[in-house]
């Protein structure tokens, strides 16, 4: 018997390239047939076959207060009643944006777009502006949207060109990226110490989301903003996942380190459509129409988008609310990895609020080559009996999870049931 899940796999394939519409969603990496969704309520989705599933992945991290809150649906029927767009300001827009510069000190002014890969490459593209260089420097692992100058991997040498790492990037744009090693401060040094005059910006996110997760060494944002304040370079934060979802000022907040600019999306839309990107006013004043760098976006600011990020980040002030989500979130951290432990298998794990990791080797990876040593062969079995029990992690060992205050106490317990009953099998 064909599962409705499989016949609309297959029928997605005839005029969707992949079934998809964003790569990971297709199960590559973990094989099978993923799930259609048809709808969800707090910690809960189901698919087209009518399983239920306590979702870890939350969208990749938006939905923080779980699906279909009330207060977040409501707000977006009254929005949506009031007129879908017209492409000029709105009010909403104005909370919006005081609201983001109130909670991020290091935010003066800031934009709003709609998807994350704008947020970056408009924020790059200022930072060029502002500095009039063109190198960027990012690291291996770290991912900041599907523009060109950010799909580029490291050259033969540790200081030579970017060459692409995806079709149809050309060279030309390619060599203006420079790719280090992600927690590595003697080689950001380096760079800057050869080459610190042609750098516009350092692009990072500050704890790395898109390759598992891999927190930073304290050591070495701290050197990326020492090194950009000396050599007069942009530091940017791409806070696009840990924004709001770390913690209350995000990981910039957490680590006390200050960025000249900051790219949101994710939680900051509360699972609509919505990023941004904001920081130091002197650079964010050369934005047009104030200044020469041209952005723009039809759709910009949407009001039914503005509407359900108002609501989720004036819920996540509530007082608590990251104390929960931490507690949550480490419940289930620190319960997969005992269980994993009881059978012997190598296996840790760690939360940083409400996000986490999950890797099949001893220790957490603190790099991308560690991170790659990860056993995928194991975890691709455990995301599979874990599907199979109603648990949906990320499909695939190379992504960060993500645990929303929807989740309770007994919704974790009963994962780390299952868990329990997967490790025993692997
Ligand atoms: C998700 C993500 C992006 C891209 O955002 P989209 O909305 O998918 O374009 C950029 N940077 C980071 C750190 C992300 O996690």
């Amino acid at each position: 018997m064909t599962s409705r899940n499989q016949s609309l796999f297959e029928a997605a394939q005839r005029h969707i390239p992949g079934g998809v519409n964003s790569p990971v969603r297709a199960f590559g990496s973990v094989g099978g047939i993923p799930p259609f969704f048809a709808g969800g309520k707090g910690p809960w989705a189901w698919d087209a076959d009518g399983k239920r599933y306590l979702d870890y992945v939350c969208s990749w991290g938006p939905l923080i207060l779980g699906h279909a809150h009330p207060e977040t649906v409501e707000a977006v029927q009254e929005a949506a009643s009031r007129g879908l767009s017209f492409g000029a300001p709105t009010e909403g827009e104005v909370e919006l944006a005081d609201l983001l510069c109130d909670l991020l000190p290091s935010v003066d002014m800031v934009r709003l777009v709609s998807s994350g890969t704008e947020a970056t490459m408009s924020a790059i593209r200022l930072a060029r502006g502002h500095t009039g260089r063109d190198l960027l420097v990012k690291f291996e692992g770290c991912y900041h949207g599907h523009s060109d100058s950010l799909l580029v991997k490291a050259g033969s040498g540790m200081l030579t060109f970017g060459n692409p790492s995806s079709g149809g990037v050309p060279a030309d744009v390619a060599k203006h990226t420079l790719v280090l090693d992600y927690n590595d401060p003697q080689q950001l040094a380096d760079a800057f110490a050869t080459r610190g005059q042609e750098i516009a910006a350092v692009i990072v996110e500050p704890v790395a989301g898109n390759m598992n997760l891999v927190a930073p060494k304290p050591e070495f944002l701290k050197a990326a903003r020492e090194l950009c304040t000396r050599h007069g370079a942009v530091l940017i934060f791409d806070e696009v996942m840990t924004g709001f979802r770390v913690g209350p000022q995000c990981a910039q907040g957490l680590f006390g380190i200050t960025p000249d600019l900051t790219t949101l999306g994710k939680v900051i839309g509360g699972g609509m459509p919505l990023a941004a990107f904001g920081g130091k006013r002197e650079i964010m004043e050369k934005i047009a129409p104030l200044g020469p760098v041209y952005q723009a976006g039809t759709l910009s600011g949407n009001p039914v988008a503005v509407a359900a990020g108002l609501v989720t980040l004036k819920a996540t002030r509530a007082p608590g609310f990251y104390q929960t989500l931490s507690t949550r979130t480490r419940q289930l951290t620190d319960g997969l990895t005992a269980a994993a432990q009881k059978h012997g298998i190598p296996f840790s794990a760690q939360a940083m609020g409400g996000m986490f990791g999950l890797y099949f080797r001893a220790a957490p990876p603190t790099s991308y080559s560690e991170v790659m040593e990860c056993d995928k062969e194991r975890f691709n079995r455990f995301f599979h009996t874990m599907l199979d029990a109603g648990h949906y992690f990320a499909p695939s060992t190379y992504e960060a999870g993500f645990v929303s205050v929807a989740h309770s106490e007994a919704d974790v317990a009963s994962t780390l049931a299952a868990a329990e009953k997967a490790f025993a099998a692997l």
